[in-house]
């Protein structure tokens, strides 16, 4: 069978057969792919202990008739705290079903591979709040896909936004003025400074990100407006933020 190198990260595990598992891959190389490891629920397997969910590893792996196999696993770092903490794991969870469900299987996007390494390396830092650093998450991979939501002029008259709360119309592609918000059926209030943090993020400013200290009010707000975004333009939920929520 040929056989090809990866850098690899498991976005999700199934357990198959006896002793098998199905692993989701988001690779550097080739994208997003299926693959087996073969027996590696077994104690003794060699690939077993190195494909933890979330991990990154260097593989090989051998071109298979349905799904490639795992042929050799060195993993690289290891994911401890996030695998510790059931609320780091749940927000790890939100990333890979966002990475998932945006891309197709072996089309590779460069920025969303090393956007999501650096996502899972703040996450299992346990100095760092996972809420913020997921929150940021979502906001780049937005960026990346093109949807932005307008946040400097309003959708709805086009004139700038003052520094004032409004509200917030992924339909209508951003943050509507108070005027134009009042005569909307489709917006959620947001408020001034939600929309100094969502400013921020957009412009990808991360030092001045990391600085704040986000009350969860106001978090819960950007979290909000971020997901109604994401969810809009993928056009479907995203389990993983009522999980989330579930354990909050
Ligand atoms: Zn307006």
């Amino acid at each position: 069978m040929p056989t090809y190198q990866a850098d690899a990260i498991v976005l999700r595990r199934l357990d198959y057969g006896e002793a098998d598992r199905i692993l989701t891959l988001l690779t550097r190389e080739y994208g997003k792919l299926g693959a087996i490891a073969k027996g590696a629920r077994r104690a003794k397997a060699r690939t077993g202990s190195s494909l933890d969910l979330f991990g990154r590893s260097r593989m090989m792996l051998a071109r298979g008739r349905n799904l490639d196999v795992v042929a050799q696993v060195e993993r690289q770092g290891d994911v401890r705290h996030i695998a510790g903490d059931l609320h780091r794991t749940a927000y790890a969870c939100l990333v890979a079903e966002v990475v998932d469900k945006v891309l197709e299987d072996r089309h590779p996007v460069d920025d969303i591979f090393a956007l999501v390494v650096t996502t899972l390396g703040q996450l299992n830092d346990p100095e760092r709040q996972p809420r913020a650093d997921a929150a940021w998450f979502l906001m780049r991979i937005l960026d990346l896909l093109g949807y932005v939501p307008q946040l400097q002029e309003c959708p709805g008259c086009s004139r700038p936004l003052p520094e004032a709360a409004a509200w917030f119309s992924p339909l209508l592609g951003g943050v509507l003025c108070a005027d134009c918000g009042s005569h909307e059926q489709s917006g959620s209030p947001v408020s001034v400074n939600a929309l100094k943090v969502l400013r921020l993020m957009a412009a990808n400013d991360a030092e001045l990100f990391a600085r704040l200290r986000l009350r969860p009010e106001l978090l819960h707000e950007v979290e909000q407006a971020l997901e109604a975004q994401l969810e809009y333009h993928l056009d479907r939920r995203l389990k993983s933020f009522d999980f989330i929520r579930s354990i909050r």
